[in-house]
């Protein structure tokens, strides 16, 4: 029987609820599917602050590294957010990117059918379904670039720059099109070549890698033009390919037409492919300990790393049929509307089991 090693950082805040009902959902799909997981807790952000003076500790890279794949709770909150920089919980966020080589963000932004008036957007503009992946070049561009501050005639200037290498996207453009092959076929680059040379080579790079996948329908379109057509037709994308300062702002402008922060799930990818898999939401410390967060995105987040890491698409599929029917039964708080039944986060987890019980 196939056994997978999860590397499980729980995190700060509401993370080691939501990461608990995940695991809960895991063992059962596994149990269904035949094949067994065994977890490597470790620890990440404010808890691994509080017990060895630092966000990320090398034990922690080190469980990471050695596990098919990593789930992760969110980190942070309050208490450490008067430590200088380096010591803060985001910077063990970043640290474990860095030590796994991320360079592939994937964001999800999908309505499930029964949360649809959780969208800002009217049903008439959501059109039939939405089911977008915004692809994300997570560790080049002008976040990383050349940067620096200068004086000319006197006149302070502060400069940021935007450098990719062929390797670079071509690593990238490689996933998004594997993945568009998982889904619906489609995918658009998004750039800005009608100004930038960098997004030039982008385009030139893209179209030379759109020869290796001849099902895949490629388009290109100006980053501007595209986060207007997020709001006016979101349904005429599949996969969303683009760089990082451009993914950075489209994939939060995709993921609130879904409505909802705790429905949202998220994985950073390597060159290994095992990856790193979590909510996009934080640690929500106004909530923490209360047993009301909403564990969904986090359930979520264990079906994408279902697909794309351990390569179990069917157990993936289970896990999203099971949280699309809970929807029209029960509803954490934050996604509470009258008619349905009001369940703590546990609940959600049990009812999500109940659901993958039955099938
Ligand atoms: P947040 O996402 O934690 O919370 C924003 C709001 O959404 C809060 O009202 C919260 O209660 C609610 N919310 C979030 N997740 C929820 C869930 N699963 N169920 C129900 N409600 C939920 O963002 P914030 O308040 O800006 O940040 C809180 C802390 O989290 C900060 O320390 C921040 O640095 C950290 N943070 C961590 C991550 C991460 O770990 N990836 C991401 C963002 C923020």
């Amino acid at each position: 029987m196939k056994n997978y090693r999860i590397a499980v950082l729980k995190g700060d805040g509401i993370g080691p609820e939501i990461v608990g009902e995940a695991i809960k959902v895991l063992d059962l799909t596994a149990e269904k599917c035949g094949f067994t997981v065994e977890y490597d807790e470790a620890l990440l952000g404010g808890c691994a602050i509080d017990a060895t003076g630092v966000p990320l500790p090398d034990e922690t890279v080190a469980k990471c590294k050695a596990a098919d794949s990593t789930l992760l709770g969110a980190v942070g909150g309050p208490k450490w957010d008067t430590l200088p920089g380096h010591l803060r919980p985001e910077k063990g966020l970043l640290g474990i990117r860095a030590a796994l080589g991320l360079f592939a963000n994937l964001r999800p932004a999908r309505i499930f059918e029964p949360l649809r008036d959780a969208s800002p957007l009217r049903a008439d503009i959501i059109g039939g379904s939405l089911d977008i992946m915004v692809v994300r070049e997570l560790t080049g561009g002008i976040y990383f670039g050349e940067r620096g501050r200068l004086e000319e005639n006197g006149v302070k200037a502060a400069y940021d720059t935007e450098k990719y290498s062929v390797p670079e996207i071509d690593r990238i453009a490689r996933i998004a099109f594997d993945l568009a092959m998982k889904r619906g076929k489609k995918v658009c680059s998004v750039d800005k070549a009608n100004v930038l040379e960098s997004s030039r080579l982008w385009r030139e790079t893209v179209t030379e890698i759109a020869k290796d996948y001849p099902e895949v329908e490629l388009s290109y379109m100006y980053v501007d033009n595209c986060a207007m057509q997020l709001v006016r037709n979101p349904s005429q994308f599949d996969v969303v390919l683009t760089s990082n300062i451009f993914g950075d702002i489209l994939s939060d402008e995709a993921s609130m037409i879904s409505g909802s922060i705790g429905m949202l799930a998220s994985a950073s990818l390597g060159a290994t492919g095992s990856g790193l898999y979590e909510p996009i939401h934080g640690s929500a410390p106004d909530i923490a300990g209360q047993n009301i967060a909403n564990p969904l995105a986090t359930i979520l987040s264990v079906a994408m790393m279902l697909k794309y890491s351990l390569g179990q698409p069917q157990a993936s599929d289970m896990i999203e049929k099971a949280v699309a029917g809970v929807l029209t039964e029960v509803r954490t708080p934050d996604i509470y509307v009258e008619g349905f039944r009001k369940v703590s986060c546990t609940e959600m987890g049990d009812a999500v089991c109940d659901k993958i019980r039955a099938m």
